[in-house]
């Protein structure tokens, strides 16, 4: 699953290739979308610009009309200069948009649509949005103070876009594991300092993630959270169950959790659990 970092990043590059460019080309599999370009055409106006704003990615337009997509699991905003080929399969295309030199194209993008900033402002998915983890007015205390109040267990609650906006799978048993917290301690049980711990090394690691942006926008690109120059050594714990732990040697454990099933990795030995 796309995390924050990798939609920040996708943000970013397409806000550098695309930002001041007049739209002249859009399409869109989707017909509440196309809709909306026959009545109000998308080619000829401005693209203002991109921003993320935890796992959504924002581009506005001129004449008060804002794409809003989401990844979910497999999507991916890809940029290409005009004319080039595609990397991907042409019939996983979701919606393209054009300027004269460059397409910006979402493949298996499953939530797109386009709103108005006042329809984006009452947004019922975006207005229940927790701080954004890689935002400029992030207050750690208060994610803190909202974390503590949560009976599920840690791993659960950091997956919780309501809590903190931008954390993904991988990251939480990564920052879990950094952090030195059993994954399946319920947070409303953890110590302030080892809360605060956590908050502070999910934002460092998010921020760490968001490389200079490259110019694929693949959901694996340059996610690290050792310190390794090995590239086969690039996370503690993630996809790692039974090999040992890179610190202390333990069978890295894992389990099936929540109503997706996700795997959630940690090791035995680091992250001991108090109850
Ligand atoms: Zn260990």
């Amino acid at each position: 699953m796309p995390e924050g970092d990798t939609i920040f990043r996708a943000a970013q590059t397409l806000h550098r290739v695309f930002a001041g460019k007049v739209v002249t080309r859009f399409e869109s599999v989707y017909p509440h979308l196309t809709r909306i370009d026959a009545d109000r055409p998308i080619a000829g106006r401005t693209i203002e610009s991109v921003a993320s704003v935890g796992k959504h990615l924002l581009m506005t337009l001129s004449g008060d009309l804002i794409l809003r997509t989401h990844m979910r699991m497999n999507g991916s905003w890809y940029v290409y200069p005009t004319g080039a080929p595609w990397k991907r399969p042409a019939r996983d295309m979701r919606v393209l948009i054009g300027t004269a030199d460059a397409v910006a194209v979402a493949f298996n993008v499953p939530v797109a649509e386009f709103l108005t900033a006042r329809e984006l402002s009452r947004h019922r998915q975006m207005r229940a949005l927790g701080p954004d983890l890689l935002g400029a007015a992030f207050d750690r205390a208060a994610v803190a103070a909202a974390i503590q109040t949560r009976r599920d267990p840690i791993a659960d609650v950091l997956l919780d876009q309501r809590v903190l906006a931008g954390i993904g799978n991988v990251f939480k048993s990564e920052i879990l594991f950094i952090a030195g917290v059993h994954p399946f301690e319920r947070a409303a049980a953890l110590r302030a300092e080892q809360i605060g711990r956590i908050v502070e090394v999910a934002r460092e690691q998010l921020r760490a993630n968001v490389l200079p942006a490259s110019r694929t926008l693949s959901s694996a690109i340059g996610r690290r959270t050792t310190r390794s120059l090995n590239p086969a050594e690039k996370l503690w714990v993630y996809g790692r169950g039974g090999q040992p732990c890179r610190r202390c040697g333990a069978s890295i454990e894992s389990r099936a959790m929540g109503v997706d099933a996700r795997l959630t990795f940690w090791c035995p030995q680091c992250q001991k659990s108090q109850g």
